[in-house]
């Protein structure tokens, strides 16, 4: 038998499930939901910010899983769910049926967190944390700039898409200001006191940018409170910066349809029962990718892409009344400091007592004090990952 999963979101993870439980049980019927014509990858816009050539594509289009693997993408938003009688409702007034349904809709941005942070200042200090328009804003910021200046990150607290992903961001803009304005400086303002590969990404900044990164934890009062659009200004507990150019990346919580209908709890992320990522909150509304609680697994692509396949599983086994495989899942996350200076972190999950576990010493962090073909290596290792993901996720 078959079966119809509606999918909500054609990101990372809404595309891999898509994919796979066509792969799976070509007799179920899939719909893909998403806004945009066309998705604009994060993975890798921070190499584009920085003016990093050559630069494999960032924008994908759903036209080979529409025409190579039989999924139905609607572009149209999801606007709510009636689990009694299963269906997605979505702005074009259309209801979907579905069997089982299906939520990536990734993150939201909680505004006025840091406090005059807005909808109307992303322009004038731009996120950068959904890639596309913003990225661009940000690259033009830092060509703009004028040598001498001063380019902050401020990092929310945790849990936010991508932990590594500021740090990457921080070495990469030093490495394009080090050849084009070499008196700047990054300063990353961080609320938080450790962060994700420190050691190797430290060590990275010795090497490559000295005295140009500095960053202030949480316990330095590095968490920005407060910020001033008008005068691009930053503000903490104790300090104010005024600086050159400002991303700032907000707090951080599931996409809004994951809040609206209530798959989200009172964190602002979704909880699920890890072995088929079905939602705790709605029956036969799975979630996956960044709006899941799906710790100690990181929010990342890879993680999206390795909780999708799970998800599909899981989907085809309880369309058949048969019982889910065991869960196994995975993340690696490769970071660069510069164009041929990668490392990566890597893990690898499974349950237990109904919680997800990070199986001992499966995977690790790349090591401190590698040699420069090493980091070269895992630099095009990176530009692998990257292919082999979109090649998974959209076909
Ligand atoms: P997304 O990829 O954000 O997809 C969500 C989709 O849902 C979007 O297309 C959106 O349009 C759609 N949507 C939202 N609401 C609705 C609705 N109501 N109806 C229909 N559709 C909707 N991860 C890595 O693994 N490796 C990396 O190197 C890496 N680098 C990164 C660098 C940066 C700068 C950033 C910000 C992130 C990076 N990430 C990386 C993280 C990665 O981008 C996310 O973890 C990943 O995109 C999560 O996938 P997702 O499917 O949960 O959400």
């Amino acid at each position: 038998g078959g079966g119809r999963v509606v999918i909500v979101g054609g990101g990372y993870g809404g595309t891999t499930c898509a994919r796979y439980l066509r792969r799976l049980n070509p007799k179920i019927e899939v719909l893909l939901v998403e806004p945009d014509a066309r998705y604009t990858s994060c993975p890798f816009s921070n190499l584009m910010l920085a003016g990093i050539e050559p630069l494999p594509e960032l924008r994908h289009d759903y036209r080979s899983l529409q025409d190579d693997h039989g999924v139905r993408v609607i572009h149209d938003c999801a606007v709510g769910i009636d689990t009694d009688i299963q269906v997605v409702k979505l702005a074009s007034g259309a209801w979907l049926t579905y069997d089982r349904a299906v939520f990536s809709p990734g993150i939201s941005f909680m505004w006025d967190s840091p406090v005059g942070y807005s909808r109307d200042t992303v322009t004038a200090m731009p996120h950068a944390w959904k890639a596309g328009r913003q990225t661009r804003i940000l690259r033009d910021q830092l060509r703009a700039m004028d040598d001498g200046g001063v380019v902050a990150i401020a990092v929310p607290p945790k849990p936010f898409r991508c932990p590594p992903g500021p740090y990457e961001r921080a070495g990469l803009i030093a490495w394009y200001l080090k050849q084009h304005k070499p008196r700047s400086k990054v300063l990353i303002l961080d609320g938080n006191e450790t962060f994700s590969k420190q050691d190797v990404f430290e060590e990275a900044w010795a090497q490559l940018y000295p005295g140009m990164i500095e960053r202030v934890g949480v316990s330095g009062y590095g968490a920005v409170t407060r910020v001033d659009p008008a005068t691009n200004t930053l503000f903490t507990e104790t300090d104010r910066h005024r600086v050159d150019v400002a991303n700032v990346i907000p707090s951080q919580q599931a996409g809004r349809i994951a809040l609206e209908t209530g798959l989200a709890d009172n964190s602002g992320w979704c909880p699920i029962d890890p072995h088929t990522f079905e939602s705790s909150q709605l029956p036969k509304v799975h979630v996956i990718g960044d709006a899941s609680i799906a710790y100690p697994i990181p929010k990342s692509a890879s993680a999206a892409n390795s909780e999708a396949k799970l998800c599909a599983l899981a989907i085809v086994a309880l369309l058949a009344d048969e019982a889910p495989p065991p869960a196994s899942l995975h993340n690696t996350c490769y970071s660069m400091a510069a164009p041929d200076y990668g490392f990566s972190v890597n893990g690898i999950y499974d349950v237990r007592d109904g919680k997800i576990n990070a199986i001992d010493r499966a995977g690790g962090v790349s090591p401190l004090a590698a040699p420069a073909s090493v980091r070269a290596q895992e630099a095009r290792h990176a530009h692998d990952w990257y292919a082999s993901i979109v090649r998974d996720s959209f076909g």
